[in-house]
């Protein structure tokens, strides 16, 4: 049985208390129940605190983006070993935001992939089509595109470190979920290209999860499908009530469905 990876992105939402505050009720929250892998990744300025707060618990700190060198004259930014000081596994990279607001491509993301592997830092790489291109039926073109830009030169081995989450740009913020059946049309084609590039067995393990407007009471329905192994999740993580019950309804009915 598979077991899920739910991811909360805060964004640019908490101060330092306010982000200690929902992280020790999200703790409290998770620590009964059925076991699945859960990432909180809250703004740069937190992510000491919400480390300290984290110790001894089963949910891993990310953060939310970083810079791909690991040091120099880099106003602003933040770099891989800086994010392992204080304590993070995972990294989010390519958030369509980051793409469309700070105009970051692929290529760049490329960068950012690599040099967070060698960090040992795991990155959760985001790709995904916006309504535009839905609507003129390129969606897979898009995906594909990204995939072979994001992913240029990276091995089998590398592959099976990184998390891909497809987010549709269309679905993010906008209360409008891709249905369970549109999220695993596009990660099967997602996994279906993985398994042309690397092998079917490495295909098999990479996690592939979804984002976009995942609440409580959509998120049994796209765990349900074969190749969604789990959900990065925005708005609906930063309320300990909402995120704590996407956790537990992620592995509430994991009977995959057949023939999707
Ligand atoms: C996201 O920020 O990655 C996201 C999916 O946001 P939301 O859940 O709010 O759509």
């Amino acid at each position: 049985m598979k077991r899920p990876l739910i991811a909360g992105n805060w964004k640019m939402f908490k101060t330092v208390d306010e982000a200690v505050s929902l992280v020790q009720t999200i703790k409290a929250g998770v620590s009964r129940g059925a076991d699945s892998q859960i990432v909180i990744c809250p703004p740069f300025t937190a992510l000491y605190a919400v480390s300290k707060a984290l110790e001894g618990s089963r949910i891993d700190l990310g953060a939310q983006n970083m810079h791909p060198e690991n040091e120099g004259a880099y106003t602003g930014e933040i770099s891989p070993p800086m994010l392992k000081d204080v304590g993070c596994r995972y990294v989010i990279l390519g958030h369509s935001e980051r793409r469309q607001y700070f105009k970051e491509t692929s290529v760049f993301i490329n960068e950012k992939v690599k040099t967070a592997l060698k960090y040992s830092l795991v990155p959760i790489v985001c790709i995904g089509e916006t309504l535009q291109e839905r609507e003129a039926k390129q969606q897979f073109e898009i995906v594909k595109a990204q995939m072979e830009q994001t992913f240029k030169d990276l091995s089998k081995e590398e592959m099976l470190k990184l998390v891909i989450a497809y987010e549709p740009i269309w679905a993010i913020g906008t209360g409008r979920t891709a249905s369970p059946e549109q999220a695993e049309q596009m990660q099967s084609y997602i996994r279906r290209l993985l398994k042309e590039t690397y092998s079917s067995e490495s295909a098999v393990k990479i996690q592939i999860i979804y984002g976009g407007s995942v609440k409580p009471d959509n998120i049994a329905a796209l765990m349900k499908k074969p190749n969604v192994d789990g959900a990065l999740v925005g708005g609906a993580s930063l309320k300990a009530e909402t995120f704590v019950q996407i956790v537990q309804n992620a592995t509430s009915e994991i009977h995959i469905e057949a023939g999707s």
